[in-house]
């Protein structure tokens, strides 16, 4: 196992000890990779924890070029950076963070195919994708790679967060057996969207490195607009078409 050097043991400094993660843990999250589907409102503030905590390579998948109405929310963003791709403007802010980590860029959405094959290089997926179709497609890939899927989701001053484990937990299709609505410019107010995204790499941080208890098959809703949370454990569906029995992932155990 590769060992902590002596400034990776000075920056991590605080986030090793009792309540927090060992120094196996810390060395765990050093040898481990993690995908963010999107780095905006979410994903962004998720990657960020996840390279501020020592994960040792980050793959960040965004699209497209940094627009202003994203800078409401979009914490990797800039003023500078509008009208520059957002991969490239994200990962650098990312890599100015900590140099001991390495981040990998994605510019565009992932297909079915490139999906589960970055599911595979990867030990876990964050989905902080807008879209049902992004969403459930991530789903998909971790299921099939096996690798647990943390699913962040937002709308106005309420988000939410699913932690998956494959063949385990319910997945993303059993919480939605049909596909909703999706609305492209739905309201979002930047608090909340780095709130969910900050627990989502809160979650990631504590399923890589092995520390505390990760929510796994559980539904967090924060209801910001009300001051209400609520957190509903989750079943599997056995018919499932992505995990229940008769699905290829679907050999749960009995
Ligand atoms: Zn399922």
């Amino acid at each position: 196992m590769r060992e902590l050097l002596p400034e990776e043991q000075e920056r991590y400094a605080r986030q090793i000890g009792p309540g927090v993660l060992s120094s196996e843990g810390q060395v765990r999250l050093k040898r481990a990779a993690a995908l963010v589907a999107r780095t905006g409102g979410m994903g962004g503030p998720a990657a960020m924890v996840l390279v501020m905590a020592g994960v040792g390579r980050v793959i960040i998948a965004h699209g497209g070029r940094l627009i202003s109405p994203d800078l409401n929310r979009q914490t990797l963003g800039s003023e500078e950076g509008v009208g520059l791709p957002r991969a490239d403007a994200f990962a650098q802010r990312l890599r100015s963070l900590n140099r001991f980590v390495t981040v990998e860029t994605i510019d565009h959405e992932p297909d079915d195919a490139e999906a589960e094959a970055l599911a595979r290089r990867v030990d876990v997926i964050l989905s902080c994708a807008p879209s049902f179709a992004e969403r459930l497609r991530l789903n998909r890939a971790a299921l099939a790679a096996g690798v647990p899927l943390i699913d962040a989701a937002q709308w106005g001053m309420c988000g939410s967060l699913v932690v998956v484990r494959p063949r385990q937990t319910a997945c993303l299709r059993c919480l939605y057996p049909q596909q909703p609505e999706f609305e492209e410019l739905f309201p979002v107010v930047g608090g909340i969207s780095s709130a969910v995204g900050s627990l989502a790499g809160l979650e990631a941080i504590k399923i890589l490195s092995r520390t505390g208890q990760p929510m796994y098959g559980q539904l967090w809703s924060i209801d910001g607009y009300h001051g209400r949370t609520s957190i509903v454990n989750l079943r599997r569906d056995p018919r499932c078409p992505c995990c229940g029995d008769a699905s290829p992932a679907g050999d749960a155990p009995s």
